[in-house]
C-alpha cells in the first residue's frame, strides 16, 4: 500500500521563449520519464523533419475553428501569426487514467490553462541570455531572419508574465536542465495532497 498514492496524473505546463529548448527539454523528458506529451493541433505548415500526430496535428484554419466551436480545445492561441491549441480530450482521458501529462505552449495558453486548472504545475524555461537566445533561433534554421526578429521581440513581454509561473528552469547546460525540470515533477509528487482524516483513515484501514 502507498498511503499517499493519487490515482489522478498531474498536468505539467512548460513555456517561455521560442528557442529557449522547451521541445528540447521536452523530448528528454518523454525519453526518461513517463510523462506523456500532449500533441498540439495547429495552423502552420510542417517543418522539414516534422510528423503529423507526433509534431503537431496539422490542419487547416477552417478545421482549427470548428474545433473551437465544438469546445474542443482545453486552450488555444494565435502564436507568431498562426493558431495553435491544445485537444482537450486526450489530456482528461491521460490525466484520469493516472497520467502525467506535459503541455509545451505558449505563455498565452499557460495563462488561459492556468485560469481553468490552476492545479496545473507552471515551468517557465529561460534562455541563458539574449544574445545565447539569438543564436539558438539561428542555429534552429528554422525560421527566416524577420521570424526570429519577431520571436526575439516577444521574449521580454513574455519575461514580464513569470510571477504567474511556479518554477523558472534556465536552459544554459542541457542535462542540468532537463534534470531540474524531473525534479520538480518528482517534487510536485510529493506534495500534500490529502487531509489528516483521509491520511489517518488508509493507515487504520491497513493495520
Ligand atoms: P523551443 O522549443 O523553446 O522553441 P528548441 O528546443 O527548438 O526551442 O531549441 C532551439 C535550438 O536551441 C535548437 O536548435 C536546439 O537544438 C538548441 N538548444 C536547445 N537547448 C540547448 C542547450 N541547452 N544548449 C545549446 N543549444 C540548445
Ligand atoms: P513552433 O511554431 O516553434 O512549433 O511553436 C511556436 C510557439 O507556439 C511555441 O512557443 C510553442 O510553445 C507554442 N505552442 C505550441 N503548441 C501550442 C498550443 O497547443 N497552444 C499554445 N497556446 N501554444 C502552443
Amino acid at each position: 500500500m502507498n498511503p499517499v498514492e493519487k490515482h489522478a496524473g498531474k498536468l505539467f505546463i512548460l513555456s517561455g521563449p521560442s528557442g529557449a529548448g522547451k521541445g528540447t527539454i521536452c523530448k528528454a523528458l518523454l525519453a526518461e520519464t513517463d510523462l506523456e506529451l500532449s500533441v498540439s493541433m495547429t495552423t502552420r505548415n510542417p517543418r522539414a523533419g516534422e510528423t503529423e500526430g507526433e509534431s503537431y496535428y496539422f490542419v487547416s484554419k477552417e478545421e482549427f475553428l470548428r474545433k473551437i466551436d465544438a469546445s474542443g480545445f482545453l486552450e488555444y492561441a494565435e502564436v507568431y501569426g498562426n493558431f495553435y491549441g491544445t485537444p482537450k480530450q486526450p489530456v482528461i482521458d491521460k490525466l484520469s487514467a493516472g497520467t502525467d501529462v506535459i503541455l509545451e505552449i505558449d505563455m498565452q495558453g499557460a495563462l488561459k490553462v492556468k485560469e481553468n486548472y490552476p492545479d496545473g504545475v507552471f515551468i517557465f524555461i529561460l534562455p541563458p541570455s539574449m544574445s545565447e537566445l539569438r543564436k539558438r533561433l539561428t542555429g534552429r534554421g528554422t525560421e527566416t531572419a524577420e521570424a526570429i526578429e519577431m520571436r526575439l521581440g516577444e521574449t521580454l513581454k513574455e519575461l514580464s508574465y513569470i510571477d504567474k509561473y511556479d518554477y523558472c528552469v534556465v536552459n544554459g547546460q542541457l542535462e542540468e536542465a532537463v534534470a531540474r525540470v524531473k525534479a520538480i515533477v518528482t517534487a510536485e509528487h510529493s506534495r500534500v495532497t490529502f487531509t489528516a482524516e483521509e491520511l489517518i483513515s488508509r493507515y487504520k484501514e491497513e493495520a
